[in-house]
């Protein structure tokens, strides 16, 4: 159920309302829009009887949210969400990039590549250091000194940090230490994983699960946001399909999917979503082109020794023709690339 507020409802009537709904033993989520602020109610615990809302003073209408998911919806807010970082935004006109090794593996790993990308003109640092592989036997990230190597490299270049969550201990230590977490495709569906990720206050980059559907992957976004965290940024990154050429099938049809149905924005992963190098560039225009709000793209500067991903993983020379390439197609779009992180606007360290 959608509260919509008239456009002149005062902060009052707004916390009135709220505070009716939590009374009933359900959640108030004040959502602000450009017109207007819309209360989603979410909880399963109660309904609401009919009148009750609708004649409180500020109230323009109930609305019955037609859709599974409500806060995600596109009912629940008409106009696009933006979020905001000190220096760039992910959702707005500006397409942001987030590159960096699939794991870090060392210092000296980590630095060479960041300053790399950094000088491409990415805006994240992305960098696995809890690394969920298929194999209990392989390479398996460093932890909490990957966590510490990534908020240097965030004081050095001025790189923001997405780095991987893959249970509620380690998501206790990316939300000390980065500037997003990242819930991966093996975990979109690991509901206290996705609670947790939602009381968390840093913003969440949720990848696709390999064989979601758009409203399944929706609806792990809502989880997020049914615990009061808003700033969800969606991820497509292949799906699992007959098609052997490729490690997934990058869905590209999935971003005006979600277009339509939610206002949250979505990047795509062309790395995991083609597993090959060669697949990577080609890819990546076609992402922009597709109205993506910005790539997740694995770099390395010696792939052949990579402990993961290296098959997948862009040369620092070929990242610069990615960026030089994207900038392009980003103009058909009407889009333009962020400005690149700033070394000088870097930020402290955070404490260790
Ligand atoms: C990753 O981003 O390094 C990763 C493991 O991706 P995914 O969860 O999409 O497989
Ligand atoms: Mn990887």
């Amino acid at each position: 159920m959608l509260v919509v507020m008239q456009a002149q409802a005062t902060e009052e009537q707004v916390r009135a309302v709220c505070e009716k709904v939590e009374t009933m033993g359900l959640r108030a989520h004040a959502i602000p829009g450009a017109q207007r602020i819309a209360i989603g109610v979410t909880g399963n615990s109660s309904t609401v009887e009919p009148g009750t809302l609708d004649d409180m003073a500020g109230v323009a209408e109930v609305i019955r949210v037609s859709k599974p998911y409500k806060l995600v919806s596109r009912e629940a807010k008409d106009d696009d969400s933006v979020i905001g970082f000190d220096g760039c935004s992910i959702g707005g006109r500006d397409l942001i990039i987030m590159a960096g090794p699939c794991a870090v593996e060392s210092r000296e790993q980590a630095f060479a590549i960041a300053e790399r990308v950094q000088k491409a003109g990415a805006q994240f640092f992305r960098g696995g250091a809890f690394k969920p592989r298929t194999s209990p036997y392989s390479f398996q990230g460093l932890g909490l000194d990957g966590l510490r190597i990534m908020a240097d490299i965030r004081e050095q270049f001025g790189l923001k940090i997405v780095t991987e969550a893959v249970d509620n201990e380690s998501l206790d230590l990316v939300e000390q230490h980065a500037d997003v977490i990242q819930i991966g495709a093996r975990n979109m569906q690991n509901f206290s994983l996705l609670r947790r990720a939602g009381r968390a206050h840093k913003p969440v980059l949720l990848k696709r699960g390999m064989s979601a559907t758009v409203e399944e992957f929706l609806m792990a976004a809502e989880y997020i946001m049914a615990e009061g965290n808003y700033e969800v940024i969606l991820c497509e990154r292949g799906v699992r399909t007959f098609a052997d050429h490729a490690r997934n099938t990058l869905d590209l049809s999935i971003i005006p999917a979600v277009q339509r149905l939610s206002h949250l924005p979505i990047v795509v992963d062309p790395s995991h979503g083609t597993g090959k190098r060669a697949q990577v560039i080609p890819m990546s225009r076609a992402a922009v082109a597709a109205g993506a709000d910005g790539l997740l793209v694995e770099v390395h500067h010696d792939p052949d020794r990579a402990l993961s991903d290296g098959m997948q993983s862009l040369f620092p020379d070929q990242f610069d023709e990615l960026m030089d390439e994207i900038r392009q197609v980003a103009q058909v779009v009407h889009r333009t690339l962020a400005a690149p992180a700033d070394r000088r606007t870097s930020q402290p360290a955070v404490a260790r």
